[in-house]
């Protein structure tokens, strides 16, 4: 006959090992050693099981991010079809939810020869395959402003903030546009002629050719300063 503890055993409560042991046999309250009430105790099987359960999710959570980022983002490849530049996305949830235990299969959610193209084999897929990064859009810029000094103020445009002021591309007409807005498919050309100009000329010159009214040219002498 087990002693009647359980009502004098609170949470945290020391008492004598003896009837700690006693009351662990099939009392409200178990024991562990030394001799400390508890309650909520967790059979050791069920607390294993519940922490590989968290480290599987973990896992399984990274895993799925890991392969989301790998594959988010504008990419530009060669279109096997004609042999020209083409801006692609793909699908990257998709690649994420297919790559959790294995390699992911990757699809593309758009294409600059789309709709024209659509239905066709997504051969391109391959060159994605081969350089998942060698082929992003930000990418090919990050390494196409490398080393390079700004075409205006001759300052080097050094490391490229991941938001905010970036730096732009002057064009041969002299104008000076943003990344975005050059599309993917013509990315390779534009590069090819274009000069690095920083954020802050570029911004210089954009004043400039949207609001000359607001613009003093102090490059006049004295009283011929004024607003162009
Ligand atoms: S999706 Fe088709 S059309 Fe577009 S680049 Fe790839 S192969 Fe060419
Ligand atoms: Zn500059």
């Amino acid at each position: 006959m087990p002693p009647a503890y359980p009502a004098a055993c609170s949470v945290g409560q020391w008492m004598p090992v003896p009837e700690i042991n006693e009351l662990a046999l099939g009392g409200r309250f178990h024991a562990y050693w030394p001799a400390r009430c508890s309650v909520g105790f967790v059979p050791v099987p069920v607390a294993i099981g519940v922490a590989i359960l968290l480290l599987l999710t973990a896992l399984v959570a990274f895993r799925l991010v890991a392969v989301w980022w790998k594959y988010l983002g504008d990419r530009v490849i060669t279109c096997p079809e004609n042999h020209r530049p083409a801006g692609v996305t793909v699908d990257s949830r998709r690649a994420a939810w297919s790559g959790v235990a294995r390699t992911p299969r990757l699809r593309l959610s758009a294409c600059s020869r789309w709709p024209e193209m659509a239905g066709c084999g997504q051969e391109c897929l391959s060159q994605i395959e081969a350089s998942p990064e060698g082929c992003l859009v930000h990418r090919i810029l990050v390494d196409w402003y490398a080393g390079k000094a700004c075409a205006s103020c001759k300052r080097p445009i050094g490391e490229i903030p991941p938001a905010g002021g970036k730096p732009a591309l002057l064009l041969g007409d002299g104008f000076s546009v943003e990344w975005e807005q050059i599309s993917a498919e013509l990315l390779p050309e534009t590069l090819a002629t274009a000069k690095p100009i920083c954020f802050a000329c570029h911004m210089a010159q954009t004043l400039v050719r949207e609001h000359p009214e607001l613009v003093v040219d102090r490059h006049l002498p004295g009283d011929q300063a004024s607003n162009r």
